[in-house]
């Protein structure tokens, strides 16, 4: 059931999404304006009309539609990276996750929703400006429950005694290893999201000090070639995200 003060996707017929918070108020659109306090007490899925009498449909927001349409200060993970991290990381329902930087807060949304209500995120993030954004979009998400967000630097250490894994998208991902190994639970992954080649390779030479406590790492990139369909040709489309960043997994031993 749409309560009230919940958020709803609002989908119009030609696709246009609007995440809005549902009260008694006006929300208007090209397409006419809508009173919003209709929707409350309704079942997800419902539809709502405009003045100018075109429908809307009402559905519950997924953690996409949360990260597609919240405030963004640096560069978010995309969801093509953030889905391995969690699946060749085996993060887990009840798992205890250290992050850093919190940036956006998009990973971190991801990690969270691994997680469930069990499980904890503690997200280190260095400036302030983005832990208040990440703050409010983790909040937006839901996930303020099982979420710590830190507005402290991870090289400077981490305060938490263990956990199961540890994520990180930040600039040097090897200033964190000294810290890690104290930290991370055998068997568990330390992973490293970076934009550029040279950043895995300083972190390399850094890992040759560490590799008695760590399995053989492994680098990849992700490539998503997303399909045209039309009714005589299918084919990839013309462009596409040709790159994001190097992902690093590493196994603690
Ligand atoms: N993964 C984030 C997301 O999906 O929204 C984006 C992370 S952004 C690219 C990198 C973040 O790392 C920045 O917000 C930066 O301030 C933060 N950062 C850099 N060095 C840090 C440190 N030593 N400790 C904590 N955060 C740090």
């Amino acid at each position: 059931m749409i309560e009230e003060g919940s958020r709803v996707l609002l989908v119009d017929k030609r696709g246009k999404r609007y995440l809005v918070k549902v009260e008694d108020r006006e929300f208007h659109t090209d397409l006419g304006i809508l009173r919003l306090g209709e929707l409350i007490g309704k079942p997800y899925g419902s539809r709502i009309e405009s003045h100018k009498g075109e429908t809307f449909v009402a559905l519950k927001p997924d953690i996409n539609d949360i990260i597609a349409k919240m405030k963004r200060g640096p560069q978010i993970v995309h969801p093509k990276d953030a889905g391995i991290i969690i699946a060749y990381a085996g993060i887990s329902p009840g798992d205890t996750v250290i992050e850093a930087g919190a940036g956006s807060g998009a990973l971190t949304i991801f990690l969270a929703n691994a997680v469930g209500p069990e499980g904890r995120v503690i997200s280190y993030e260095v400036r302030k400006d983005f832990y208040e954004i990440a703050k409010r979009n983790i909040e937006l998400a839901g996930f303020s429950d099982r979420v710590v967000l830190k507005n402290r630097s991870i090289y400077d250490g981490i305060e938490e005694e263990t956990a199961d894994h540890i994520v990180l998208d930040l600039p040097q991902p090897e200033n964190v290893l000294p810290h890690a190994v104290d930290v991370l639970k055998p068997g568990g992954y330390f992973v490293a999201y970076t934009p550029c080649m040279n950043q895995v390779h300083r972190f390399f030479r850094a890992l040759e000090e560490y590799r008695e406590h760590f399995m053989r790492p492994r680098v990849v990139e992700v490539l998503v070639r997303e399909q045209e369909v039309k009714r005589d040709c299918m084919r990839p489309k013309t462009t596409m995200l040709a790159h994001t960043g190097y992902i690093t997994f590493l196994r603690k031993l």
